[in-house]
This record gives structure tokens, C-alpha cells and sequence, in this order.
């Protein structure tokens, strides 16, 4: 039996979880937060709900991967860092560059960095997470999973923008989408649940959590989502506005008084969506609960539910049709009022929710006996999804 660590590294944080495999079991999983920002916090949970945390100071991600593992062999979950032979590191942009995960050498770290100008906070601290590993654990297996690789099999017509075309032969700039392996991973469970090939089904995957995006799965491909060059597009989200008219940018600098672009795209990034419109949260249970009082939590749901219909619209036409949709993350899997005023707008596409099944946060069939849409719950696993890609790319 072997083990394979997933590996989630932010600029200041590394989340991890420890499978066996091929069993796919969780044997611990934790997080280390404040990295190089003193009160490093470092818990790992794991046994029958047993649980360590410390807080002191981690310096960096090389030290963070350090204590990890050597926390794992003084808690006996590891009798030695032999027991672990992969590890996959999740990657934010793999540009167009990486249509698949790969094995991880110096040239691919390079090129992860290289990669930074599209996802600069991520890339730069997973590119040390990498390095850090290889350096701790250089033989074992290590394998680079990006978020826009699922996305790699857009049509033109759906990644290009109509802006003059050489901004994209020049730049790349074009639509490059996110949450990939979420995507990647409910689509083929959808397709196990409904016992057919994902190779003939139609399926609007919709990952609602802070982060949201909705992608068209056609055959098993994403042929369309609604994140676009950035995680900044798509539906309106926990604090970010979603798509606008770009020319709101140029309108709201002058009104502000703001001169750097860069403050404009934050306020878009960190104050906007949900956060933005309901001045009270950007976590949807807040604003949900303040709805029942608050003109502008009540709306702000409102748009929420709406723009995610309207991208789910969307991808019927780009489709022609659609077997089944797919809720997944932090909302879609945990907000049953959510996911009904969504599908029960619906209705004329052929959806139709059973509020029986749809009282779940598990993996369940939702929509109601013989619609013509299948409506699914399925919470999103993309650890495993990274671990299974370890076991699919070892030599
Ligand atoms: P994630 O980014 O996937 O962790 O999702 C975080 C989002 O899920 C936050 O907006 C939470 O408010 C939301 N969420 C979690 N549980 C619930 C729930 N029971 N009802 C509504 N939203 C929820």
C-alpha cells in the first residue's frame, strides 16, 4: 500500500490531505496558515477525529512541507517519509501550455512561474511548494494538476474575445476558465450515477462556492465556462462582481477618483458580488439569513440565482440540450433553497426538482422521477481527483 499527499499551496498557506491508495482512503488532512506572517497556524486532523494544532512561527513553504511531514511520522501516520510516494500539487494556471497534468521537473516548475503574469499570487507559492517537495522528496512520484486544464478543450469560439485577434496571438489573451478538477471530477461521477458513457451525455456543471463557475461538459469536454481570463468572470460570486461591461471600469476610475487600474480590479476582486451587493457578507448562509430583512441581501441573492440561470441557459444553447446539471461547492452542495430557485426557473428546459430528494448534502438524484433533465448533488472531491492523476501518470 502507498501513500499519496495532495497539495493545495497559497501564497501564505498549504492545505494537504493524505490518501492510501489506490484505496483512495483519507488518512489525515490539515492546513498550514500564516506562512512567514509569525503565529504560523498548523493543524492536522486525522484517526477516529483525533486532531493536532500548534501555532509558531513557519518562515516559509520549504519549512511548512518540513514540518508536515515530519508532524506525520511523530503522530504515527506515517512510520517513515518512505511510505509516501506522490504527491500532486495543484496548479492555478496552467495557461495553454498544460492541456493535461504532467510530471513535475525543473522545466515544469519554470514554466509554472513562467505562467505567474495569469494567476500571480498562486503560481509563485505553488512553484515553491514544488520545489520544496522535490527538494525534501526528490524520487517520488510528483505530479502538477492545473485548474484550466479540463478547460484546454474549448472550441475557439468560446476561449477567443472579440477583441482585435492579436491581442490573443501576441498575449494569449483569450478565456482560460477555472476549477477544472472540480469540474473534471463531478462530471464523471455524474456519468457513473446515471450508469452511461460520459461520452453521450450533455452536462452543465455548476461549482457555486466563494469561487463560482459554470461549465457545458459535452461527451466528457468542457466545450465552454463562465470564468474567463481571470477567476474575476462568470457569475456573480462571494466577492467578486462577475462579468460586467468593461466600460464600467473606465466610468467608475473617473467617479472614484481611482488611478491605478489595479485598485479598480480589486474592488471588482475583494468588495464586489455578494459582499458588494448585500453590505452585509460574502458568505451566502449571512446573506441568505439576512434576506428575510434586507432589501439588498434579498437582491443580492436574487442576482445570484439569476446569473447562474442565465449561464445554465446559456449552455443549453451551446449544447443544443443537456441531460443533466450538476450542483457542486460550498453553496451547491449545502443550500437546497439555492439549488430549487435556480431549477425551478427552469422548468420550461425541462427541469424538475423533487424537494424530497433535494433535502440532501450528499451525493444524490434531486431532480423528480421522469424529468427530462437529471438533477444532481454530487460534493466535489478534487483532492482525489489529483491523487487518482498521480496514480494514472507514475512511471
Ligand atoms: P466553498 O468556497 O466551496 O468552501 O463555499 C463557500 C460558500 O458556501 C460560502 O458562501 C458559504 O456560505 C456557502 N455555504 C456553506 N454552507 C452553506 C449552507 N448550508 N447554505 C448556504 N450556503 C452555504
Amino acid at each position: 500500500m502507498s501513500k499519496s499527499i495532495a497539495i493545495n499551496a497559497g501564497s501564505s498557506s498549504l492545505k494537504f490531505q493524505l490518501f492510501n491508495m489506490p484505496q483512495e482512503d483519507v488518512v489525515a488532512k490539515g492546513l498550514v496558515e500564516r506562512i512567514g506572517l509569525g503565529d504560523s497556524i498548523f493543524s492536522i486532523s486525522y484517526g477516529d477525529d483525533q486532531k493536532f494544532e500548534v501555532v509558531e512561527d513557519i518562515p516559509n513553504h520549504e519549512v511548512a512541507v518540513e514540518k508536515l511531514l515530519e508532524q506525520l511520522v511523530a503522530l504515527n501516520i506515517i512510520s517513515s517519509f518512505d511510505e509516501i510516494t506522490g504527491v500532486g500539487h495543484r496548479v492555478v494556471a496552467g495557461g495553454e501550455l498544460f492541456k493535461d497534468s504532467a510530471l513535475v521537473d525543473d522545466t515544469v516548475i519554470q514554466q509554472v512561474e513562467d505562467l505567474a503574469e495569469f494567476a500571480p499570487l498562486h503560481n509563485k507559492a505553488e512553484a515553491v511548494g514544488m520545489r520544496a517537495f522535490k527538494h525534501i522528496l526528490p524520487d517520488i512520484t510528483s505530479v502538477a494538476v492545473f485548474d484550466t486544464s479540463f478547460h484546454t478543450t474549448m472550441p475557439k469560439k468560446a476561449y477567443l474575445y472579440s477583441i482585435p485577434m492579436e491581442y490573443y496571438k501576441k498575449f494569449k489573451a483569450r478565456k482560460y476558465g477555472a476549477h477544472g478538477t472540480s469540474h473534471r471530477y463531478v462530471s464523471r461521477r455524474a456519468a457513473e450515477m446515471l450508469g452511461k458513457p460520459i461520452e453521450e451525455l450533455k452536462i452543465i456543471t455548476c461549482h457555486l462556492g466563494n469561487g463560482a463557475s459554470i461549465t457545458a461538459v459535452d461527451g466528457g469536454k468542457s466545450v465552454d465556462t463562465s470564468m474567463g481570463f481571470t477567476p474575476l468572470a462568470g457569475v456573480t460570486m462571494g466577492t467578486r462582481s462577475g462579468d460586467i461591461d468593461a466600460s464600467l471600469v473606465a466610468f467608475l476610475m473617473n467617479k472614484l477618483n481611482i488611478t491605478d487600474v489595479n485598485e479598480m480590479v480589486e474592488i471588482l476582486n475583494k468588495k464586489s458580488g455578494l459582499l458588494g451587493l448585500s453590505g452585509v457578507s460574502s458568505d451566502m448562509r449571512d446573506v441568505e439569513a439576512a434576506s428575510e430583512t434586507n432589501e439588498d441581501a434579498k437582491v443580492a441573492v436574487e442576482i445570484f440565482v439569476d446569473r447562474v440561470q442565465k449561464y445554465i441557459g446559456q449552455y443549453v444553447a451551446v449544447m443544443n440540450g443537456v441531460d443533466a446539471i450538476v450542483f457542486t461547492a460550498g453553496i451547491g452542495e449545502n443550500s437546497k433553497t439555492i439549488r430549487a430557485r435556480i431549477i425551478n426557473g427552469l422548468t420550461w428546459f425541462g427541469c424538475d426538482i423533487d424537494p424530497e430528494r433535494n433535502d440532501t448534502r450528499s451525493e444524490a438524484i434531486i431532480s423528480s422521477e421522469g424529468a427530462k433533465v437529471t438533477v444532481l448533488n454530487i460534493p466535489t472531491n478534487e483532492e482525489v481527483e489529483i491523487a487518482r492523476d498521480i496514480e494514472r501518470l507514475r512511471k
